[in-house]
C-alpha cells in the first residue's frame, strides 16, 4: 500500500527545545540561581558552573525587515544566533561567553539604539495591541500612544528604581487585547452602535446577536431589511458586537475618550491574580503624544513609588491602603461610574484574570 501523503503539521506552539540557546539546552531544569548583574542584564547559572546572560533591551515592537535584519546579525555575532522576545516586547539577547556581553551591549545601545532595562523592580515594556496597524475594531492608535509613553517613562524602565515591576498596557478597544495589566490604558465609547442596515450581512445576523454579553440585540426587520436592533438601555458600549459586524459601529472620533485601569495581575507571586479596576475615565483620545494620558499614568507612578513597600505590586498597594486613599494620592475623582453595579456581572464577565473569552 502507498503510503499516504501528509500535509506537515502547522499548528500549535512548535517544539521549543529545538530553540534553546546551547547552555540553556545542557542546563535545563539544573539553574542553581539568577541574579541582576544590573538593570536590563540577567545572568543565570547552572550547578554546572555553565553561565548564560540575557541582555533585555525594549524593542519598538512593529519593526522593518531592516531591523530584523540587524538583529539576527547581531545575535549571529554574539549570541550564536539566539534572541528571542518576551511576552511584553523586550527582546533578549543570550550571550554565553563571557567576553561578547559588553560588545554586545555596546552595539545594542549605540548601533540600534535601543536602551537596556526592563528587569527587576521597573516599568517594563509597554504592551500594546495593533492599533490602526492591523485590526478593524480600534478607537485609538496604540502603537503611537506607547510611543509616546515610554519615551516620557524610559527612566523607569532603564532604573530599577520602583517597589516592585509595573506592566503597562494598551488597547485601543473595550475588547481588551492587552489584558490585564498594573496599568492598563483603554479606549472607552459612549454610545450604542450605530446600525447600518442597508449592508447587514445577513448569515452573520444569529453571530452579532449571540455576541453581546448583556442581550441587548435582537433580530428585526427595518424597511423590509433582515437586520437587528439594539436595546439603548441595555447596551453598555463594550463594542462586542462591531468586532463580530463592520456594520455595527461604534466608533466615534466626537466622543471616544480613553480611561485608565489599575491592579490587574497574572502572576500568582505573594497574591492571586487580579482584574484592574477603574482609576480615571474620560481622558481625551489626543494623538500624536496623548500628554493627559502620560501625565496620568506619572501621578499613579509617583503614588505607588512613594506609598508603596518593597515588592508590592500596584494593586497589593492600593488594596493595603485602601481605594479611598488612592484616589486622595492621585488627585483622581471618585464618580459613580467607578461603582460596577451591572447586575450581569457575576453571571456574564469574564472571572478569571488568566483566561480570555
Ligand atoms: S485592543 Fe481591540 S482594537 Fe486593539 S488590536 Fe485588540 S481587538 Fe483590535
Ligand atoms: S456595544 Fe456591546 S453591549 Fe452594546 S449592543 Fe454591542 S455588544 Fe451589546
Amino acid at each position: 500500500m502507498s503510503e499516504k501523503k501528509m500535509a506537515p503539521r502547522d499548528q500549535g506552539a512548535p517544539d521549543y527545545t529545538k530553540y534553546l540557546h546551547p547552555v540553556m539546552a545542557k542546563n535545563y531544569g539544573k539553574w542553581d540561581y539568577h541574579e541582576r548583574v544590573r538593570p536590563g542584564v540577567l545572568l543565570h547559572v547552572g550547578t554546572s558552573g555553565d553561565k548564560l546572560w540575557s541582555v533585555r533591551a525594549g524593542s519598538p515592537r512593529t519593526m522593518s525587515a531592516d531591523t530584523v535584519r540587524k538583529i539576527c546579525d547581531i545575535a549571529d555575532k554574539y549570541c550564536q544566533g539566539h534572541v528571542r522576545f518576551t511576552s511584553r516586547s523586550n527582546i533578549e539577547f543570550l550571550v554565553g561567553n563571557e567576553a561578547d556581553l559588553k560588545p554586545l551591549i555596546t552595539t545594542v545601545e549605540g548601533d540600534l539604539g535601543w536602551p537596556l532595562g526592563g528587569t527587576g523592580p521597573s516599568v517594563s515594556n509597554v504592551s500594546h495591541t495593533q492599533g490602526w496597524l492591523h485590526c478593524n475594531l480600534p478607537g485609538s492608535d496604540a502603537a503611537g500612544s506607547v510611543k509616546a509613553l515610554m519615551d516620557d517613562l524610559i527612566d523607569e524602565f532603564k532604573n530599577e528604581s520602583l517597589p516592585n515591576r509595573v506592566h503597562i498596557s494598551s488597547s485601543c478597544c473595550q475588547i481588551n487585547c492587552a489584558s490585564h495589566g498594573d496599568i492598563s490604558i483603554i479606549v472607552q465609547h459612549h454610545h450604542p452602535p450605530r446600525i447600518n442596515h442597508k449592508d447587514m450581512q445577513i448569515c452573520e445576523l444569529p453571530k452579532v446577536v449571540a455576541i453581546c454579553p448583556v442581550a441587548a440585540i435582537r433580530p428585526a426587520v427595518v424597511d423590509g431589511v433582515e437586520t437587528v436592533e439594539v436595546v439603548e438601555e441595555k447596551c453598555m458600549y463594550c463594542g462586542a458586537c462591531h468586532g463580530q459586524c463592520p456594520s455595527m459601529e461604534i466608533r466615534d472620533s466626537d466622543t471616544d475618550t480613553l480611561s485608565i485601569w489599575v491592579g490587574g495581575k497574572m502572576s500568582n507571586a505573594r497574591s492571586k491574580p487580579s482584574f484592574m479596576k477603574l482609576a480615571v475615565w474620560g481622558l481625551p483620545n489626543n494623538p500624536p503624544r496623548w500628554p493627559e494620558v502620560s501625565n496620568a499614568v506619572r501621578k499613579i507612578l509617583k503614588a505607588y513609588k512613594e506609598g508603596a513597600k518593597d515588592w508590592e505590586r500596584v494593586g497589593e498597594w492600593i488594596e493595603r491602603i485602601g481605594w479611598q486613599r488612592f484616589f486622595e494620592k492621585t488627585g483622581f475623582k471618585f464618580t459613580k461610574y467607578h461603582i460596577d453595579d451591572s447586575p450581569e456581572a457575576l453571571s456574564t464577565f469574564n472571572r478569571s484574570a488568566q483566561i480570555r473569552i
